[in-house]
């Protein structure tokens, strides 16, 4: 067992680190402020080559392993978890769900484009009425000539108001249940799709989040992903990965917090000392400290894990760990985060300090991509089960 990252995970985390620090430092506050996504910063990440990680080169990604890609996440989150956030939707929901589950002519017509950042992509699965409880999904598609009709609402979609290219998930026979989903790649540009609202967050402000509207919205039977009425294979088929990248979304937010709270206990005084040298400040950033370790094993185990399972190998032992590493780091960072600002006293709940908006945008960990109660089940299931 060797818990050194090799030199091509090492240049990779270290490529990434940097672009955060020159390009996303002053952005993170800017977009926090604002809401809004930066122009041309797709293009930027796409330029560092991370838009398509997982992607084969043949169709303009980088071809690289999923660990890969949660140290890429990882270190965007350290600096801005919204821009982590949404790239994780491009690279991971969308691209590699593409690369995995596409034909070649889709992955030939789509991924490209995604890669280099002049199209965004999203996932659209979670319905008003159909969040932890995914397969009660209501939106439609039926049959018409060689097009899908589609009619229904999506909500909470990452890069939704953005997107050119979304992963959709329907009901293609209603009385089947989870048998009856079938997943399609929609051109935003399809008519009868159209963004109902952008949704205004409390965290990850700039990540665009909204509410997508089908009105006899028509999708040419070539775009459905996988197989008709198979569309929950596309959607077990990334799950795994999904649950390694979010976890290391949550790792990251935990390290931007601890080095802030780390640095301040350092330089606030108070009775004539730095904070820092005081016991219940000390027992604080060992405990964060410590937590952070223990997620950051579990979060690469998972990675590597969930990258053999996707190319065939390993079994059910994959779905507890990368939900035990989903459950831990998302409620690891939201302690991490509170402490940090506990430490900071008053300044760490004003927004002129930044610890807060970390603080605001771990609360996503326990409740994006399958909730901490829904995590729990899917362990203790895979457990009792075995
Ligand atoms: C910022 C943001 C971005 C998102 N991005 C995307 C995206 O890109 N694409 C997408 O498709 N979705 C996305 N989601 C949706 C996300 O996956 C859902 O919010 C999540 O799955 C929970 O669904 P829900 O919000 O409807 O909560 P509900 O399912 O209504 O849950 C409410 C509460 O009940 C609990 N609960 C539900 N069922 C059970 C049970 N059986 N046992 C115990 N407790 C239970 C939950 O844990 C939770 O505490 C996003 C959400 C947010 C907030």
């Amino acid at each position: 067992m060797d818990f050194e990252l090799n030199e091509e995970h090492r240049m990779l985390r270290d490529s990434v680190a940097s672009f955060a620090a020159k390009e996303l430092q002053t952005l993170a506050e800017e977009m926090d402020d604002n809401d809004d996504w930066p122009e041309g910063l797709w293009r930027k990440l796409g330029d560092l080559g991370i838009n398509g990680i997982t992607v084969g080169p043949e169709y303009g990604g980088a071809g690289a392993d999923i660990l890969s890609a949660a140290l890429a996440c990882e270190e965007l989150a350290r600096v801005c978890p919204a821009v982590a956030l949404s790239w994780g939707a491009h690279a991971n929901l969308c691209c590699n769900n593409l690369n995995v589950n596409g034909n070649e002519e889709q992955k030939k017509k789509y991924l490209p484009r995604l890669c280099t950042g002049e199209h965004v992509g999203a996932l659209g699965l979670t319905e008003p009425n159909a969040g932890s409880d995914a397969v009660s999904i209501q939106t439609s598609a039926k049959k018409d000539g060689d097009c899908y009709v589609v009619n229904g609402t999506k909500t909470f979609i990452t890069n939704g108001p953005d997107a050119d290219t979304i992963i959709l998930y329907t009901k293609t026979n209603k009385e089947a249940g989870a048998k009856g989903i079938t997943a399609f790649i929609l051109d935003t540009k399809f008519p009868g799709f159209s963004v109902s609202r952008r949704l205004d967050k409390v965290g990850n402000r700039g990540s665009q989040t909204g509410e997508l509207f089908f009105e006899d919205c028509r999708i040419p039977a070539e775009n459905i992903l996988g197989q008709e009425n198979r569309g929950v294979a596309v959607m077990m088929s990334g799950l795994d990965v999904e649950r390694a990248f979010f976890s290391s979304y949550a790792l990251g937010i935990a390290e931007g917090a601890f080095a802030l709270a780390l640095k301040y206990s350092k330089e606030r005084v108070q009775f004539g000392r730095p904070i820092a040298a005081f016991q219940f400040i000390q027992g604080k950033l060992a405990d964060m400290y410590t937590q952070i370790e223990a997620s950051r094993l579990l979060c690469y185990k998972a990675a590597i894990m969930a990258g053999q399972a996707e190319r065939g190998g390993k079994g059910t032992e994959v779905h507890k760990i990368a939900s035990s590493a989903i459950l831990f780091a998302a409620e690891m960072a939201d302690r991490v985060c509170e402490q940090a600002v506990q430490i900071h006293g008053g300044y760490g709940y004003c927004r002129e300090y930044p610890v807060q908006r970390f603080w605001r945008d771990a609360k996503l960990g326990t409740i994006g991509a399958g909730t901490s109660e829904v995590r729990r089940l899917v362990i203790a299931g895979e457990l009792i089960k075995g």
